[in-house]
């Protein structure tokens, strides 16, 4: 087994023996398994599509598929064992409706033509050729997006799986996720067209939020603000109206916004996004956001003019409605996002948080400081890359960065 796919990942570069989250050896080979037949699935639905067949319920099928494969969702090998399976014999339901109708497809040997062994014990064979880095690429760095691409796949179809079963889907994301797990499996892809795949993912992660968004929202109705007491009083509390914070902005009373989001963890690093918290001058508000805010989201920070200091956002499903109000506001304060007076601290764990980190770039949010540490799978040029184009950067101690972004 090989796993870097999370922040988790042992000794900083990836789980060899065990998964630190607990995954055996036979559960992380067939999931490379499973993911070696959905790239090989995704070649042949794109071909039909090309032949204008209907691709939709194989999109939600790979997607139940790829999501199954994320940090701590599925642990059972004979899932994986199930899903290998079902992903060839749709592969080839395409492949000879499309042959029926006289369509000459030519496939080259390899995912498009994997047949999965009987038994478990040559499955898990079969699956020490097909691993993460028995992917064709020309140089590591592109390989290092490929990987990007896969894990950010993972956490699009994590929230496009919730969404479909909320009743909302978008063939283009289907699309998107066929598309990236193709070209995995292909070569003749620069850098820059990795790149462009890269953001492409983050364009898919952003509509997978947006129809969970609509999910929840005519599902369970949209949150309004109810009826209660107005003034001051100790505790939690609803944020009823936009144009208090604009006013306080304009007039200097709130001198920066402070997103803080992301994931929890064990790792004692984390401890960084408490005392950032903590840290925040008198004049700045944080805006708390996914599980990673349980450590700090009950702090009593006061407040400015009545506006808490701390804003609770939501979950990590929600992290669409931090963009909307971050898109609110600068529509609101006639400014571009990445002069608002809003900073980014994130803190990544899994593919979910990845995907949103992807979605934020696709957006051209600048600035983003990303911690504990950053993800292993990226390569020092992709780094670099990432740097150059959207300032990314790693957090260093709170007392630094609250520093440097107020200047
Ligand atoms: S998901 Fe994370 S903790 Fe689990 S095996 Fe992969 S890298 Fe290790």
């Amino acid at each position: 087994m090989f796993c870097y796919q999370c922040e988790q990942r042992a000794r900083g570069t990836g789980c060899e023996v065990l998964g630190v989250c607990g995954k055996k050896p036979e559960v992380a080979d067939l999931q490379d398994l499973l993911l070696y037949s959905l790239m090989g699935l995704s070649q042949v639905v794109l071909e039909g599509i090309r032949f204008g067949m209907q691709a939709r319920r194989y999109g939600e099928f790979v997607v139940t598929a790829a999501f199954s494969t994320s940090t701590n969702v599925d642990f059972d090998p004979q899932r994986f064992v199930d899903l290998i399976h079902q992903a060839v014999a749709l592969r080839k339901e395409i492949r000879k409706e499309l042959e029926s109708s006289g369509y000459d497809l030519r496939l080259e040997e390899g995912p498009t033509t994997f047949e999965p062994a009987v038994t478990r014990e040559e499955l898990l064979s079969q699956a020490a050729s097909v691993g993460l880095f028995s992917y064709p690429a020309d140089n590591s760095d592109i390989l290092s997006l490929k990987h990007t691409v896969l894990f950010g796949i993972k956490g699009v179809a994590a929230y496009a799986d919730h969404a479909r079963i909320l009743g909302q889907e978008d063939d283009d994301v289907y699309h998107f996720i066929f598309k990236g797990l193709a070209a995995i499996q292909q070569t003749g892809l620069n850098l820059d067209d990795w790149l462009r795949l890269t953001l492409d993912c983050g364009k898919a992660a952003y509509r997978a939020m947006e129809l969970l968004d609509a999910g929840n929202t005519e599902t369970y109705g949209h949150p309004i603000p109810p009826k209660g007491p107005l003034g001051h009083k100790k505790g939690k509390a609803i944020l009823d109206k936009a144009d208090d914070i604009v006013a306080a902005v304009k007039t200097g009373r709130i001198r920066h916004f402070f997103l803080v989001a992301g994931c929890d963890g064990a790792k004692p690093g984390r401890s960084y996004y408490t005392e950032f918290v903590e840290k925040l001058p008198d004049d700045c508000i944080g805006m708390i956001l996914s599980c990673g805010k349980h450590p700090f989201f009950d702090k009593d920070l006061g407040d400015i003019d009545g506006i808490p200091r701390l804003l609770d956002i939501g979950r990590c499903n929600d992290a669409y409605s931090a963009i909307q109000i971050a898109l609110a506001l600068s529509r609101a304060l006639d400014t571009n996002v990445n002069d608002l007076p809003l900073s980014m601290i994130l803190s990544w764990y899994e593919q979910k948080s990845l995907s949103i980190l992807l979605a934020l770039l696709y957006l051209g949010i600048q600035d983003i400081r990303l911690g504990p540490g950053l993800p292993a799978f990226f390569t020092p040029t992709v780094l670099n890359l990432l740097v150059e184009k959207f300032n990314i950067m790693p957090i260093k101690t709170p007392d630094e960065d609250i520093k440097e972004i107020l200047g």
